[in-house]
Order: C-alpha cells, then structure tokens, then sequence
C-alpha cells in the first residue's frame, strides 16, 4: 500500500527482515547504506581497507566482485580484517563461487538463481545459505532480463523486469527458501521507481534501491536523487546503493545525504551554504567544501552554515548550530545566530575546525 509522505517517514512498507551479518535489512529496520568496492576482491589488504574506510564514512553493508577462484577464497581473510562490516559476494553463473564465498563467512550472496542452471546446484547454493541464515539477492537490471520473458525486440517495461525477477523469486521460494532481497535496477528512472512500486505490491520481500549506470558524479547524484526520493518518500526500500562512476566512499557519502536530507536518517551532519551573489566579499566556495568535507568525515551530528555576507547570512541560517557569515575579506562566526568573533579570510576554515570540535 502506498503511504503519504507524512507517514512514509516513520512508516515503511512492511517487508520480511532478513538478516545480514551483524544487521538486519527490511521490516521496519534503518535503511542499509550500501556500495561495491572497485579493488579485485583477491587484493585482499587493499580491498579490506577500502572496506573499512567505506564504513567509517557511513556504509552499512560492501558489495564484492567474484570473478574467480581466487576471490571466491578470500572472503575469510578480508572477514578478518573487516570486523563486523557485512559483506556481499556478487556472483554471476557460478554455484561453486557462492559456495566458497559463503565458506569464508560471507553475509549475503548476489545471484541469480535462475542463471545457475542444474536444479542441483541451485540446491547446494540455498542448503548453504539456509544453515548460515545467509540471505540471497536477486538482482535483475534493463541489460539482463531473462531470455524467457524478454525477446531482445520488445520495450523492457516495469512489468518486464518484476516478471524477470518473479522467475528467480520462484525458484528460491519453491525449495523453501524466504532470505531474499530485491533488487530491480533499469538506467531509467522514470521505469525503475513504476518497477519498484510494482515489486512492492507484488512481493513480501525487502528492496535493494539504485539507478543503475547513473554516470558520473554530476550526473548521477541528480539521477539517483530523482530515482530514489520518491520511493523511499513513499515508505518504499530497505537498503539503497548510489552507484557512480566513481569511488565507493562517494556513493556512501551520498547515501547518507540523500537518507539524511529525506528525514530518514538522522546521525549526518546537516550543512548549508549559499549560492553566492555579487555581494559575496571572501572565498565561499572553497571554505564551504572544506567545512563540508571535515563534517561528513568526522560524521558530526550538527548543523554549520557558511553564507557569503552578514545582510542575510546570520538571520538565514539562526538555526545552525555553527556558523560564519562573511564581510570584506572577514569572516563573522556565529553560534545559534549570535555573532561571537571575527576572522579573517585565510584563517577561516582553520577556525571554524576548532569551533565545530568544541560543539
Ligand atoms: S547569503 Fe548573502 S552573499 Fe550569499 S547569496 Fe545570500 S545575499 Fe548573496
């Protein structure tokens, strides 16, 4: 059932919870913040760092490519190395891939089940993941639909893509297995969210949200944004991946973002900065991104505002918890909209640090 926004926020479409690794996904559960590291998953120290720097800056769960024997086995070195950070091994085709990923420890497996082929192999793969409560992902995309349903000459629709998925759901459900998640990713977005609002309605089971190929940053912040927000805005998604061409710490820093800015997630900072104008005296744009940058990586909890000029500055951003507004080449700091000192422009960024320390 479709929510109103006002109740979206605090009430989520009702999917099974499942378990992944040390978190739970769907139900009414946090909505997982997720990405897929860009190193081979055999680079096993480069990897696990990458992994923990991801989950520094806010991923709750790291996505990993399987591509062969090698990185099938080294999910047991990297668990080691990671801790409690859930892991996801993304396998295509291969039933002896997921079984030694799942061997190393690994939370969750990408595959299609349908795609394995002998009804034997599927068996191993879902017998191992029932006695490890490891759940499945079924991820179905515009550029993979099932051969079966899609002839390769028709248009792709929202229907075509949740009756792609329903195969591979079949399967799964028919040797009794329930862990699943969802993922139904077209590089459309106006296709993806009909495709996700049809998958809610037709399925009990919890959605992993993305746009897939978005492009780069510039593009697919703006893309994923206008996939995502209105179906998260309407109590719909369990986990999301922001995917851009890219580094994997900027998707999750634009996960949290976007959850942030929604309402649905609340330890991020909140920052605000103007646009600029020909009032603007002191070099706002890269104080601003400075500041930004200190408190998304530091997660700080707070609100900080930088404004070009003192007219509008401190009146527009009273609420921040921090702030600076900027005159002739000087800088006003201020606290809950009261002006508090003065620094000068090179020194600004530097202040501001040691301000958003004592908060
Ligand atoms: S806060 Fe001041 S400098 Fe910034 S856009 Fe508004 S009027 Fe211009």
């Amino acid at each position: 059932m479709r929510l109103p926004y006002n109740m979206a926020m605090n009430q989520r479409e009702q999917t099974r919870s499942v378990k992944l690794g040390s978190k739970t996904l769907g139900g009414s559960n946090n909505i997982l913040i997720q990405s897929m590291c860009s190193i081979k998953t055999s680079k096993v120290e480069e990897v696990s760092a990458q992994i923990l720097r991801c989950a520094a800056l806010g991923a709750d769960a790291m996505r990993l490519s399987v591509l062969d024997e090698e990185d099938a086995r080294s999910f047991g070195a990297i668990k080691e190395k990671v801790g409690d950070v859930p892991l996801i091994a993304d396998i295509h085709f291969r039933h002896d891939f997921a079984l030694m990923a799942l061997q190393g420890g690994v939370d969750a497996i990408r595959i299609n089940p349908g795609n394995i082929g002998d009804i034997d192999k599927i068996k191993q793969v879902v017998e191992a993941c029932k006695a490890r409560s490891v759940p499945i992902r079924i991820g179905v995309n515009s550029g993979s639909i099932d051969k079966s349903i899609y002839y390769g000459k028709q248009m792709i629709t929202a229907a075509t893509l949740v009756a792609s998925a329903k195969k591979h759901v079949d399967i799964l459900e028919s040797l009794g297995f329930h862990d699943i998640v969802l993922s139904l990713k077209g590089s459309d977005v106006r296709q993806t969210i009909e495709a996700y609002r049809l998958a809610a309605e037709t399925f009990p089971y919890p959605l992993h949200l993305g746009i897939t190929e978005a492009g780069p940053k510039d593009i697919g912040l703006l893309r994923s944004a206008a996939g995502l927000a209105p179906l998260l805005l309407d109590g719909i998604g369990d986990t999301i991946r922001i995917s851009l061409s890219d580094e994997p710490e900027e998707e999750v820093k634009a996960c949290c973002r976007l959850l942030h800015d929604l309402g649905l997630k609340e330890d991020y900072p909140t920052f605000i900065s103007c646009p600029t104008c020909g009032r603007t005296a002191v070099n706002l744009v890269p104080t601003a991104k400075a500041i930004q940058k200190y408190l998304e990586e530091h997660r700080i909890n707070k609100t900080v505002a930088i404004m070009g000029c003192i007219v509008n500055g401190p009146g527009e951003a009273r609420h921040a918890d921090l702030g600076a507004a900027g005159g002739n080449g000087v800088w006003a700091i201020f606290k809950k909209g009261e002006v508090i000192r003065n620094v000068p422009d090179e020194l600004v960024v530097e202040e501001l640090i040691k301000e958003i320390d004592k908060l």
